[in-house]
């Protein structure tokens, strides 16, 4: 694999279209495969994916006062960020080696021979560092919770936009209406945009690793003097093995574990991964979320317009059940048992986010005149057995880099600990 990072010219106002672009500063990557690598690959949590294209950009806003320039006038940043970014969008097609267009940190490839057995280099610059935390901030109930956790830390958003040689046929994903909503949240905010889900011909557009969210944020770091981005994954995703891996405790988990391949990575580039939420589980999240003055700029469906989320889609019918049980009150939807995006709850446990289900099953006042019925009978959850998800797992506070572990740990300590017994209702989960 052959990777190479161009910087763009500044785009000229109105280069962008309508809603932005000018003077933003555009990164173009490219890659090319070497003979043994693969236009099919899995990402790390084991998703099978086709590559459509080899190229995409990553728009950044007009330079700041701050934003370092080479001498040759081309905008600095350090190759283990450029580089890193680029992995998350090349590591699955890369079969032996990846070949950077500028020399990265020993650390840098020490990690990524470590974590991939794929040789990186060249080998030849020294490591970064930086000092401030930033949030990866999407809009939905978990990035607002940990938004909500660290007031004073600046958000970066990502937003996609279309490809120039990719047909977009996913325009009811309002990625403008996640933009305006974060815009309206008065922090310190940087909207990055970027064509890259667009790389993928399948399953969809989407991010090739979870980590190409970050891109932007990458890009960004030496000139927002980031030495963290904060990441909303919860209880669930880092520890319980979220959506793909079913029931799963996964304190080794290659995605969000700090010593997994991804956290070292990120930590090799001075940009340590950081899950202020990854002690508490969506019930928790979203109590927080909807406890914050961003309340009412929550928005976790990419479909719904300015008015709100769709309410129809299967993850708005998820996210229902919990905020249902988080205000103890009978679920608002109009969908169906015998709705397509229900007929997963129709079916035998296990189920993804089945921690969830048990808890707003237990919850919801009339479950069993709901799509949930079956899987509240199935499961058969109780309060008292689901109360470990009202509460955080100290290990996940362990995990937070030293300069914001002491604020996220008193945050927790409000929200109340895990006790023994409940730490093990995590660490036995999928096999009692
Ligand atoms: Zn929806």
């Amino acid at each position: 694999m052959r990777v190479t990072w161009t910087a763009e010219e500044p785009a000229r106002d109105g280069a962008g279209g309508s809603d932005g672009g000018g003077g933003e500063r555009v990164w173009r990557l490219t890659f090319l495969l070497d003979p043994e690598d693969a236009t099919t690959g899995a990402c790390t949590d084991g998703q099978r994916m086709e590559l459509r294209t080899n190229s995409c950009h990553v728009r950044l806003p007009p330079a700041g006062p701050a934003a370092p320039y080479t001498g040759r006038g081309e905008p600095y940043v350090h190759p283990d960020l450029l580089a890193v970014a680029a992995w998350t969008m090349a590591a699955p097609w890369t079969r032996r080696r990846v070949t950077f267009d500028r020399a990265i940190s020993p650390e840098l490839a020490e990690a990524i021979s470590d974590g991939w057995g794929i040789e990186a280099g060249p080998v030849g610059e020294r490591p970064r560092t930086g000092s401030r935390l930033a949030i990866s901030y999407s809009g939905g109930a978990d990035s607002v919770a940990v938004a909500a956790i660290l007031p004073d830390a600046p958000l970066v958003h990502f937003r996609r936009i279309s490809h120039p040689r990719v047909p977009n046929r996913w325009t009811h994903y309002r990625s403008d209406v996640l933009a305006r909503l974060a815009a309206r949240t008065g922090r310190e905010l940087t909207v990055v945009r970027s064509d890259l889900e667009f790389l993928l011909a399948s399953p969809r557009p989407g991010y090739p690793e979870h980590h190409a969210v970050a891109a932007g944020a990458l890009l960004l770091a030496d000139e927002l003097d980031l030495g963290g981005i904060a990441m909303g994954y919860e209880l669930g995703s880092r520890w319980l093995g979220g959506d793909r891996y079913l029931c799963r405790y996964t304190p080794d988990n290659p995605m969000w574990a700090p010593e997994g391949r991804w956290g070292r990575v990120f930590a090799a580039a001075g940009l340590p991964v950081v899950l202020p939420v990854g002690g508490v589980s969506e019930a928790v999240t979203m109590r927080v979320a909807l406890e914050s003055e961003l309340r009412d700029l929550v928005r976790w469906c990419l479909r719904g317009s300015g008015d709100g989320p769709c309410g129809t889609c299967g993850k708005c019918l998820y996210k229902e059940l919990i905020q249902a049980a988080v205000e103890r009150r009978p679920l608002a939807t109009t969908v169906t048992a015998k709705s397509a995006v229900a007929r997963k709850w129709q079916e035998s446990p296990p189920y993804g986010g089945q921690e969830m289900i048990e808890y707003g099953c237990a919850r919801v006042p009339g479950i069993e005149s709901t799509p949930f019925a079956r899987a509240a009978e199935l499961l058969g959850a109780t309060e008292e057995s689901t109360r470990w998800l009202d509460h955080c797992y100290p290990p996940a506070i362990e995990e937070i880099p030293e300069p914001w572990r002491e604020r996220v740990a008193a945050y927790m300590e409000g929200v109340g600990l895990m006790t023994p017994d409940e730490s093990a209702r995590v660490e036995n989960w999928g096999i009692g």
